[in-house]
């Protein structure tokens, strides 16, 4: 089994925005990430953290906007017009779900398309499904498709499963597969188990985004797969884990990424990477 893991890719990518950054500095134009954040939910505190730090090693500036839960849809649309207003600010990371009574949909949508570094808008997601892609894809998604690529692991004329149909990563990354001429087959929370189980062990990649623990088991492969791992769990013990269930899985597929230390640090190297291309592109720079 080959471990994939995320950091020597992400490293290349943080290369890469570093030297864009310093160039960016030397002009005077600072990139900068606004993060914008309603409530205090530890998992996006702990995220948030970890991106402030990364951020600050690459040359990004960061402005935070915290909001208590108790904001209603229209302070949060306040907040975005104030972000999105902002000629300094060049991309937005916005936690969510977004708390109940706010339609995430109206207001996703509210952020300028150019500040879209996460691809939440329809119109980057839009883009993904054309092909005709103008803005940034969705981090996560694309992390993953960077982790097959970085190994070299063949696409095309493969057959790839999805696990997962959010917006955030199955959807897009089924639609990245596609692009790459995989054959995919998307499952879900209603896929019957037994059709998820044959589905896997036909496969040669499974990406795996479900947020739940062992939606990836031992009976699920066979030696041939590769498995990207984008959930991030905690056990009984509080320990981080993905979706595979890792211990029993591990010897029985071709390579898999670990969590942590596998597609976290990718999408997060990804998001700094589009922040100062983003920053490049408003000022033509
Ligand atoms: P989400 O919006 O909750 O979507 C989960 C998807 O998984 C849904 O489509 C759901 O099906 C499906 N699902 C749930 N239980 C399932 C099961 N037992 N079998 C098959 N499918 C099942 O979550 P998300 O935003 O896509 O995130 C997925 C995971 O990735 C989470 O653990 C999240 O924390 C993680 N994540 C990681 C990163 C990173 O950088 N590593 C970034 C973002 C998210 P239905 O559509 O039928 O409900």
């Amino acid at each position: 089994m080959e471990l994939l893991k995320g950091k020597p890719a992400a490293d290349k990518i943080n290369e890469r925005t570093a030297a864009m950054a310093q160039e960016l500095l030397s002009k005077d134009i600072v990139p900068t990430l606004a993060i914008l954040r309603v409530g205090s939910n530890p998992s996006d505190m702990a995220y948030e953290e970890n991106a402030v730090k990364k951020a600050k090693s690459l040359g990004i500036h960061v402005e935070k906007y915290i909001m208590d839960i108790k904001s209603d849809e229209s302070d949060v649309l306040d907040v975005l017009k104030i972000i999105n207003d902002d000629e300094n600010i060049h991309g937005v990371l916005m936690f969510r779900p977004l708390p109940k009574g706010i339609d995430e949909d109206r207001v996703r949508n509210h952020l300028s398309p150019a500040k879209d570094v996460d691809g939440i808008t329809d119109a980057a997601l839009g883009g993904l499904f054309t092909g005709n892609m103008g803005g940034f894809p969705p981090c996560t998604a694309e992390a993953a498709m960077t982790i097959l690529k970085f190994y070299g692991i063949e696409l095309a004329g493969k057959k790839a499963v999805v696990i997962g149909r959010s917006l955030v990563v199955g959807k897009p990354v089924a639609m990245m597969l596609m692009a790459e001429n995989a054959t995919v087959t998307v499952c879900h929370s209603r896929t019957p188990k037994e059709d998820l189980q044959a589905s896997c062990l036909d496969a040669d990649i499974i990406i795996c985004a479900t947020g739940k623990l062992n939606t990836l088991t031992e009976d699920c492969v066979n030696g041939k797969q590769v498995v990207i791992d984008v959930g991030i769990n905690f056990d009984e013990e509080g320990k981080m884990c993905g979706d595979a269930d890792f211990e029993a899985v591990k010897e029985e597929v071709k390579a898999i990424t670990p969590v942590p230390g596998g597609v976290g640090g990718v999408t997060t190297a990804l998001l700094m990477h589009h922040t100062v291309a983003a920053a490049k592109a408003s000022h033509n720079a």
